[in-house]
């Protein structure tokens, strides 16, 4: 049997008992490495300053190989920080406005790419699959092609791709498709994703599909397809269902005095349309005044990338809409908005969501958005929450019991909230049941082996080099 070499930015290392990291994603990707034993390399974490990274770290458990790797500062700030999160990020989040473009950060990126190829080239073995994860590494697969490795790459894509009247903004947007193009398998998110990635390739004469689930781009053949991402559902069912004796939750709950919970969770980034949320609460808070006190809104948004300075400004504009509410519409005994910086672990989450009537998710553009499927997962199967979800989400095009909503329309949003505080308890059970049952059947393990799957059906390096 294969081995698995798994490569990512970041690497979720297992703790001192050996368990993998909590989290949906490092828990399937542990679980397939245990499997035939395995590699998994990434950034370690640690920056070098001035000085060029030196040897890896590997840390061996389990069958498996952690291999990371340091980078200099100006790694980190035109690969990571520069590249990854200034350029990419916000261009396929479909926000050219916050770009910032610049050819030195584009050629870190590519140099680290490299880095990471060198690195990764000594340690593979001829029948190693190799899985490459997320934007941060698209280069990879061509920079090991041009090392001689013939091995089965496959590449998924965490984040939206995007139409191709906004890619085509980024400078070196050929470069990019073609690095793509190098994988044996490319996964995406949702149809939509890959529609707007066949798209791109059509759109200049690159590519288009030659049977179902083959492109023919840049004169080679690559299996694509959209795999959208699970979480662990029945952990997620059993952590909400006993977190009773969880004293966060339960002073929450007597903290809350009988008024309807309302829970918004995000990283603190500005793809995840917080400002427009608090918008829309205050909104429904005008349109309802008779719900004064009788409903709170927690939103938990732990920091994220607060290096970039697009993720500053838009902090602050987050905590001056919180505010202006808090302060408009607040009494002694009430605050509308409790909102928090603080990142939460999940059995709390877990605890949290159950407790919450709504689950407020309204992402301007979200490659799936677990947060939404988590939610739905922790429900009382007794008596679920509803959930309100923006339909720029990718979990929009599988949780069809959702109330869909534009994020960008205040009025739809504020009138959905007072629709899911209101409905009746049969029309939340048959909604609710309809989208459990879709993350019973697929959850994040079932994505994991599905992906594999596909990739192991890809044939090996089938084309020319580009
Ligand atoms: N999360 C967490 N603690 C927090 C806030 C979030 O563990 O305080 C987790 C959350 O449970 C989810 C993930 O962070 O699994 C966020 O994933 P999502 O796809 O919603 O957004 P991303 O941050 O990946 O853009």
């Amino acid at each position: 049997m294969s081995r698995l070499v798994v490569v990512s930015n970041r690497v979720p290392l297992p703790d001192e008992n050996g368990n993998p990291p909590p989290g949906g994603l490092a828990v399937a990707v542990h679980a397939a490495l245990r499997k035939n034993g395995g590699i998994w390399m990434g950034w370690s974490g640690r920056s070098t300053g001035e000085e060029e990274p030196q040897g890896l770290t590997t840390l061996e458990q389990d069958k498996i190989s952690y291999v990371l790797t340091d980078l200099s500062q100006a790694d980190l700030d035109e690969y990571y920080n520069g590249f990854a999160n200034r350029v990419l990020w916000p261009i396929f989040h479909c926000r050219l406005d916050l770009a910032e473009y610049a050819r030195q950060e584009m050629a870190g990126y590519f140099r680290v790419n490299r880095l990471f190829a060198d690195r990764l080239v000594p340690m593979l073995e001829p029948d190693d699959v190799i899985w490459v994860h997320d934007y941060h590494l698209i280069p990879l697969a061509q920079e090991l092609r041009k090392r001689g490795v013939r091995n089965r790459i496959g590449f998924f894509l965490h984040i939206p791709w995007p139409p191709a009247d906004i890619l085509t903004a980024l400078p070196v947007y050929e470069i990019i498709m073609r690095g793509l193009a190098a994988y044996d398998l490319v996964g995406f998110q949702t149809d939509y994703d890959l529609d707007n990635f066949v798209g791109c390739l059509r759109r200049e004469g690159w590519g288009d599909w030659s049977t179902p689930g083959w492109l023919r781009a840049f004169d080679k053949e690559v299996a694509a397809a959209a795999f959208p991402i699970g979480i662990e559902t029945g952990d997620f069912a059993r952590l909400a269902a006993k977190t009773d004796g969880l004293d966060l939750v339960t002073d929450m709950q007597q903290s809350l005095h009988g008024s309807s919970l309302i829970i918004g969770v995000d990283r603190l980034d500005y793809s995840k349309g917080i400002a427009a949320r608090i918008d829309a609460f205050e909104r429904y808070l005008m349109r309802n005044p008779d719900q004064a006190g009788k409903v709170t809104l927690l939103q938990v948004a732990p920091h994220s990338r607060s290096d970039v300075p697009e993720y500053l400004e838009m902090q602050g504009q987050v905590e001056s809409h919180c505010g202006r509410v808090n302060g408009a519409h607040g009494t002694i005994e009430w605050v509308p908005i409790r909102y928090v910086n603080q990142s939460l672990t999940r059995p709390v989450l877990a605890g949290l969501y159950r407790l919450a009537k709504v689950g407020l998710v309204t992402p301007l553009r979200d490659g799936m958005n677990l947060v939404a499927k988590e939610y739905v997962a922790s429900q009382d199967p007794a008596d679920p929450g509803v959930l309100i979800l923006s339909r720029f989400a990718g979990a929009a095009r599988e949780l069809d019991g959702a109330i869909f909503i534009n994020p960008y329309d205040t009025e739809q949003t504020a009138g959905a909230i007072g629709r899911a505080l209101s409905m009746p308890l049969d029309e939340r059970i048959a909604r609710w049941r309809r989208m459990m049952d879709h993350l019973e059947s697929h959850d994040v393990l079932w994505w994991c082996r599905t992906f594999l799957a596909a990739l192991n059906e890809a044939p090996e390096d089938n084309g020319a080099l580009t």
